[in-house]
C-alpha cells in the first residue's frame, strides 16, 4: 500500500463562494503501475482548483488515480475547514468536514480500508508495520 498523506488543498465552495481548504490522504494500492509520487498532490490540485463541493472533489481525485494507475484499489479522506459553516455561527469555527472515498479492495475488504483509517492517523514518526509506505507530504514547493 502507498500513502501519500497531509496533502494540503485549497479550494472555493461552489454553493458559497468561498473557500474550503484542509489535508488530504491518498493511497492506493498497486497492480503494475505505478504513479510518480508528486503526481498524487498535483491530481488533488487539478480538482482543487475549480469550484467545488468536497464529496465530489474527493470522488474526482479517487476516480483519476484508479482510471490512471489501475490499481487494485484507491482511498481518499479529505479533512476541510469550510469558512461557509464558519462564518454562519461561532460554534462551527472549529468543525472539520470529513469525506471518503473508497474503490476496489478498500471498498471491498474492511481490513484494507481499516490499514489505510490507521495508517493515516499514525504520528509522523511512528513505526510502520507491514509493507505500507507512508509519506508525508510537503507540499508543491518541496517535489
Ligand atoms: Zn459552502
Amino acid at each position: 500500500m502507498v500513502i501519500v498523506r497531509n496533502i494540503d488543498f485549497y479550494s472555493m465552495c461552489e454553493h458559497h463562494m468561498l473557500p474550503f481548504f484542509g489535508k488530504c490522504h491518498v493511497a492506493y494500492l498497486p497492480d503494475r503501475r505505478v504513479i510518480g509520487l508528486s503526481k498524487i498532490p498535483r491530481v488533488v490540485d487539478v480538482f482543487a482548483r475549480r469550484l467545488q463541493v468536497q464529496e465530489r472533489l474527493t470522488k474526482q481525485v479517487a476516480e483519476t488515480i484508479r482510471d490512471k494507475v489501475r490499481p487494485h484499489g484507491v482511498a481518499v479522506v479529505m479533512e476541510a475547514t469550510h469558512l461557509c459553516m464558519a462564518m454562519r455561527g461561532v460554534e462551527k469555527q472549529n468543525s472539520v468536514t470529513v469525506t471518503s472515498a473508497m474503490l476496489g479492495v478498500f471498498h471491498s475488504d474492511a481490513r484494507t480500508r481499516h490499514e489505510f483509517l490507521e495508517l493515516i492517523r499514525q504520528p509522523s514518526n511512528g513505526s510502520i508495520a507491514g509493507e505500507s509506505a507512508i509519506l508525508n507530504s510537503v507540499g508543491c514547493e518541496a517535489e
